[in-house]
């Protein structure tokens, strides 16, 4: 038996990594799919790559009426939604001393803004019983240099998920989360450093973790899976770290 059987799910940041894995995933678990991310041309470029019901859209979680629309068209294609996956996230570099308004503004927008504005428009159309889940990350957890905003950021959605989880408990819908620790992700590569600075800090995360790699888009896309199916259904309100043990030494 499929984890998914009809099941409608609507996935941010499915274009790439963890959501495109996860989107995958779902598809296989026979669920319908709504995959959304802010560029078209990776979104032509998943869609030959993925076999099920599903449609793309394309939507900037940072822009309030793009939430608005993702939902109106989630629900156009496939009626009410069972799993949100609030997953689209930007990790860019700075250190404290270099933090301009304008690199705060972008990535509270896209980390905090986006999740919660997209819960607000989705929450009307999620079936009694549907579950929310978001990536978060372990660097609420332990301090990495230059990741002082986007920790920040994923601090703030931690606090967010506690009020929400209460706030939907008389629809039985479960909140719960996904920390990741390093994930071999293009998320890297879109950092904005020469690529010998982001292998050298690949290794450095690397021979931190007690499993001593990466973790890959594919394990998170598994705990993804977990959290959304019925095999999660007394969990509410966690963040599950995924992570190979990094943030538990
Ligand atoms: P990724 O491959 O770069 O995926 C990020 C996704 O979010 C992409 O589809 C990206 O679209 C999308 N996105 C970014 N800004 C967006 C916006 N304004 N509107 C809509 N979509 C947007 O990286 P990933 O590692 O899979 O990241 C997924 C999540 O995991 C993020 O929330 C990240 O913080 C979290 N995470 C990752 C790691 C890791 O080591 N990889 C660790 C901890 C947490 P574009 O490709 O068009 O930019």
């Amino acid at each position: 038996m499929k984890k998914l059987q009809n099941k409608v799910a609507v996935i941010t940041g499915a274009n790439s990594g963890i959501g495109l894995a996860t989107a995958k995933l779902y598809l296989e678990q026979g669920a319908k799919v709504v995959l959304s991310g802010r560029r078209q041309e990776a979104l032509d470029e998943v869609k030959k790559s993925l076999e099920g019901e599903f449609i793309t859209v394309k939507a900037d979680v940072s822009i309030a009426e793009d939430n608005k629309r993702l939902i109106e068209e989630a629900t156009k294609a496939f009626g009410k939604i069972d799993i949100l996956f609030l997953n689209a996230g930007i990790a860019p570099l700075s250190p404290t001393n270099e933090i301009t308004e304008e690199h705060y503004d972008t990535v509270f927008n896209t980390n905090v803004k986006g999740p919660i504005l997209a819960t607000k428009e989705a929450l009307p159309h999620i079936n009694d019983g549907g579950t929310i889940v978001f990536t978060n990350s372990i660097v609420t957890q332990k301090g990495f240099d230059g990741l002082g905003i986007y920790s920040a950021t994923k601090g703030a959605l931690r606090a967010y998920q506690r009020v929400l989880t209460s706030e939907v408990k008389s629809r039985k819908i479960r909140v719960n989360s996904i920390a990741p620790g390093p994930i071999e992700t293009p998320i890297y590569d879109k950092m904005n450093l020469p690529q010998d600075v982001v292998e050298e800090m690949g290794k450095g995360f690397a021979q931190q973790v007690p499993l001593a790699r990466f973790g890959t888009a594919e394990e998170v896309a598994k705990s993804a899976l977990f959290l959304a199916s019925d095999d999660a259904s007394y969990i509410n309100g966690v963040e599950l770290e995924v992570d190979g043990g990094l943030s538990q030494i």
